[in-house]
């Protein structure tokens, strides 16, 4: 019927809360009883711009986040923040060293996977400095060629005074994450905390991976970015956790030499407007607020790491069954997956099309890998429940069962 749904495995734009949606659809005929619907409510208006400030509230809350960084809303997604953090960055550093010349100015990149892949060329094409990979995780892979873990921080080389240091926490695509078991100072990469004493310019891009449960070392980040369409709400929503010596007034480092930075992506006039600088994407906010909401209600950051945890615990035990078995094969190396994106492979001819219309069949959808790399993709973001996963690894057992008798 038109109401039923599946369980959606997608990587994103990804599930949302049922019980959120049927809130969310009131909403959209009455925002809180002011009688006009939230799509059609000025976004000036008192009701909004009180539903904004609980917004950063519950993720400041929620969070841990300190009065040092500032939480910020704007659009444009992940993408644009690729240009964004280069362009405020660079700002900061021109107003830090006015003397130095591009040349001389470094940007850092910790490249893991297809995204951080993205954001180096787009960092190469906004020019303005000298863009360092400081490692590709990709030499470190057995196959010299695939993005399948994580590489140790003693390979990296590290500049000694860049504008950024840029990691993406989880990798969407290649489904690998940095390990939070030992997120203690002196591992990867918070081992450049702290590293010339002063403020280290930490930028994370955080799209697929928050608020699936705390983030390490954040008071230390310069920069944490994420777009909403994973574990947060719909597309349209970039969310900013932005330290205050990073919004910079860019006109003055314009002035200097730095590169002039569009005004809706400075992120002095997004915290200066209080993220209402131009119309905000007012509908993909109400429905990320009420996420949030929800999220407090059931117990914060600390019910869904719990929950999460199990999730991909659960699916990687299928998968080393299935691997046993030779019907799968996992595509990360252990220690170097993710939690949200749990990638492999259905070994034997068309047998990854037989998963697929099989799980089709059995009323599970999203789990195509993405195009780029092939494969089976298993998204667990916070909306997708844990009866949810337990159908998956049961259609996993079975089809295990089916291929190796
Ligand atoms: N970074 C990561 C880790 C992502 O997963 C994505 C999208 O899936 C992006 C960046 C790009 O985000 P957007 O499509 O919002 O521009």
């Amino acid at each position: 019927s038109e109401h039923a749904r599946v369980a959606n495995f997608g990587a994103g734009p990804s599930a949302l809360p049922v019980s959120v949606l049927e809130e969310a659809s009131k909403g959209l005929l009455n925002f809180q009883g002011t009688g006009i619907g939230i799509a059609e409510l000025s976004h000036r208006s008192k009701e909004f711009q009180a539903f904004v400030n609980n917004m950063e509230s519950l993720i400041r809350t929620q969070l841990d986040v300190p009065p040092t960084h500032r939480i910020l809303f704007t659009q444009g997604g992940g993408s644009m923040q690729f240009s964004a953090v280069v362009l405020n960055m660079l700002a900061r550093h021109r107003l830090l060293h006015p003397e130095r010349a591009a040349e001389d100015t470094v940007l850092d990149y910790v490249v893991t996977g297809s995204w951080s892949k993205k954001a180096v060329e787009e960092a190469q094409r906004m020019g303005g400095a000298r863009v360092n990979v400081v490692v590709d995780s990709r030499t470190f892979s057995e196959s010299g060629k695939a993005f399948d873990i994580i590489p140790p921080h003693d390979a990296c080389k590290f500049s000694e005074d860049p504008a950024l240091i840029y990691y993406c926490e989880n990798e969407t695509v290649d489904g690998v994450e940095f390990s939070h078991e030992d997120a203690s100072p002196a591992s990867f990469p918070f081992h450049l905390l702290g590293k010339n004493g002063g403020l280290v310019p930490l930028v994370a891009d955080y799209s697929s991976s928050f608020m699936c449960r705390p983030i390490p070392h954040l008071a230390d980040h310069a920069i944490i970015y994420a777009g909403a369409q994973k574990n947060i709400g719909p597309a349209g929503l970039t969310i900013l956790i932005v330290r205050e010596d990073c919004i910079v007034d860019v006109d003055a480092a314009a002035k200097l030499g730095a590169s002039p930075v569009p005004l809706t992506m400075s992120y002095k006039t997004l915290a200066d407007s209080g993220s209402l600088y131009n119309t905000p994407s007012v509908l993909p906010m109400y429905i990320s607020g009420l996420v949030l909401e929800r999220m407090q209600r059931h117990g914060g950051l600390k019910h869904y790491e719990e929950t999460n945890k199990r999730k991909a615990e659960k699916v990687y035990a299928v998968l080393r069954e299935g691997q046993e078995k030779g019907v799968f094969k996992r595509k990360v190396k252990e220690g170097s997956g993710s939690w949200m994106n749990v990638v492999f492979e259905v070994v034997g001819p068309d047998a990854e099309k037989a998963f697929l219309e099989g799980a089709e069949r059995a009323g599970m959808m999203g789990l195509k890998g993405h195009r780029s790399v092939g494969g089976i993709r298993v998204s667990l973001y916070n909306a997708v429940t844990e009866p949810e996963v337990d159908q998956f690894v049961e259609y996993a057992k079975q089809f295990i069962a089916e291929r190796s008798a």
